[in-house]
């Protein structure tokens, strides 16, 4: 979503004729977008704002800013306490930034981390940064979920969808430049809510007309999906609280769609569940499983995981673990628990599991996974799959490196295949987290 924004502001910058460089010494303004949903990110951004200390003592005019999530937590800090940056936007105030900067070539600092209900730069063209085959379109921005754990409601402010016709057109606009696949962004992208004449998130108050041709994910799935039916669409970020069976159908009818759901659980305990305020149970998440299975037999499933949540105790763990055991993902991302400063769980939970407890925790889960990616890569050996090339394999100049609709990584000898291709691939053996295989024609 951060890389999403960053093309968003490149053009922003660019109509006002900014160009970028790829080396930080030949520049005149560096933004550091930032991130604040987990206590590494911020230590990240830190330990680059101290690095950009030491080009600013050479070059003093540089001027050094921060965007994102963090400008609204750490803006006092870091632009009037530490003065270790001079200009601090907030996610929502991105058209500002070329009126801030003349601000700070006029002398003063400058500072607009102020949210709204209505920003979705859906008229914003990105720039794209890096030329490829795969790329982001914003489809909702902000989160309402109020998860107790997450901070993103607090720095990137309420939800809001935005208009599908300049989702569609984007997403032609960067077929036409050669790209083949897209993935659809949202915080909670089965809550986009689209009504013809405007946006208006309650349902309840809206007119007749508007009720009878408002536009949910599925819809706007279906209608990208139908919009360029040669581009793989993904999409990400599902909440088990509301992904809908639609979603499952349009994923099952369309080739296009690719076959993957990226379904964060965080817990296998419903009573921690319950403490997250995630609004589903774990037996309500089993039977959503369930439901994916029969509907897409070989749609892949991949998840987020918090280990050492407040309150969470050895049962609530291993609920967890039987969860995995149950569900045998593809794939997934896992954290320990942080408390972010502002979020409920951070006003009105104790943060009691011990470190070293949480560490192992997270070790146990980490050690699950693998052993069930390994598992989902082996039932793939001998299998013939359609793979699009996004590039050169990091390992070798001969081999292609690109992904099936699963989203599993697969590495082949380069033939005389390109870049963009979509191209059937045998699989023959695997290596680590990639598959490896011979491609046997183009599709
Ligand atoms: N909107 C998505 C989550 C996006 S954030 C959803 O609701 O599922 C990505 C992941 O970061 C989350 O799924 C969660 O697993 C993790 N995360 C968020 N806040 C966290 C925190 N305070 N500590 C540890 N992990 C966290």
């Amino acid at each position: 979503m951060n890389f999403s924004d960053s093309e968003i502001v490149s053009s922003i910058l660019a109509e006002e004729g900014f160009i970028t460089f790829s080396k930080m010494y030949d520049a005149d303004l560096i933004l550091l977008n930032t991130c604040s949903i987990r206590e590494r990110a911020e230590m990240n951004i830190r330990k680059r704002l101290i690095e950009f200390q030491y080009i600013k003592k050479k070059k003093p005019s540089i001027i050094i800013g921060i965007l994102g999530c963090m400008a609204e937590r750490l803006k006092n800090v870091w632009l009037e306490e530490e003065k270790i940056v001079d200009l601090v936007v907030g996610p929502d105030a991105y058209r500002d930034l070329p009126m801030l900067i003349s601000r700070i070539e006029d002398g003063k600092s400058s500072i607009n981390v102020l949210l709204t209900k209505k920003e979705t730069y859906a008229d914003v063209n990105p720039v794209r940064l890096v030329h490829n085959i795969t790329g982001f379109i914003s489809v909702t921005r902000g989160c309402d979920n109020m998860c107790s754990f997450c901070v993103v409601p607090f720095t990137r402010g309420r939800e809001r969808s935005r208009d599908p016709f300049t989702i569609v057109k984007e997403c032609l606009n960067l077929w036409s430049q050669g790209y083949k696949e897209v993935t659809l962004l949202g915080q909670n992208v089965d809550s986009y809510l689209w009504f013809g004449g405007g946006m208006k998130k309650d349902f309840s108050k809206a007119s007749p007309l508007q009720k009878a041709t408002y536009l949910s994910f599925a819809d706007l799935l279906e209608l990208v999906a139908r919009s360029a039916p040669k581009m793989r669409i993904r999409f990400s970020t599902s909440n088990p609280y509301d992904i809908s069976i639609n979603v499952i159908k349009v994923i099952d009818r369309y080739p296009n769609v690719c076959k993957n759901i990226h379904l964060p659980f965080q817990s296998g305990s419903t009573r921690v569940l319950e403490l997250m305020n995630r609004r589903y149970s774990s037996e309500k998440y089993f039977s959503l499983i369930r439901k994916i299975r029969k509907i897409i037999p070989d749609c892949a499933i991949s998840h987020d995981i918090i280990a050492g949540f407040c309150g969470e105790f050895e049962e609530d763990h291993r609920q967890t673990l039987s969860l995995m055991e149950y569900v045998r993902y593809d794939f997934g991302y896992m954290f320990i628990y942080s408390e972010r400063t502002g979020t409920q769980a951070s006003n009105s939970l104790f943060d009691d599991v011990p470190k070293e407890v949480k560490r192992r925790r997270l070790q146990e889960i980490i050690f699950l996974q693998k052993k069930h990616s390994a598992e989902c890569m082996q039932a793939q050996i001998g299998k013939i799959q359609e793979v699009l090339i996004e590039g050169e394999s990091r390992k070798s100049k001969m081999f292609w490196y690109g992904r099936t609709s699963q989203n599993a990584v697969v590495v082949f000898p380069k033939g005389f295949y390109n870049k963009g291709d979509f191209v059937k691939v045998r699989v023959k053996t695997t290596a680590a987290a990639t598959l490896i295989g011979h491609c046997l024609e183009i599709v």
